[in-house]
């Protein structure tokens, strides 16, 4: 499975569309702020109590994914090229 048909995947469970409605758009950016939240509280954990739970916090890193999948779709985006461009604008900071 790549990005782009996971992507295609959980746009359809998220009923995401083109254009996305603001609603929309609103549920998937807070989703994706809840998720990221999650993935803290994880690493809050960890330095409050030095332990993590590795397999909580990956699956909350999925979770994440899931989200910022979607509002790639809903831009019209496929993650594969939004992760290219990523990758381009990093490296060229990189050579600075
Ligand atoms: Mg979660």
């Amino acid at each position: 499975m790549t990005i782009d048909d996971y992507a295609d995947w959980a746009a359809t469970v998220a009923k995401v569309t083109r254009p996305p409605t603001s609603e929309r758009l609103s549920y998937l950016g807070l989703g994706l702020a809840g998720e990221s939240g999650e993935v803290a509280e994880h690493i809050k954990k960890l330095l409050r109590d030095g332990t993590l739970d590795q397999a909580a916090m990956a699956e909350e890193l999925g979770d994440v994914v899931y989200y910022w999948v979607c509002l790639c779709v809903a831009l019209g985006r496929k993650p594969s090229e939004v992760l290219t461009a990523s990758r381009a604008k990093i490296s060229a900071r990189l050579t600075q």
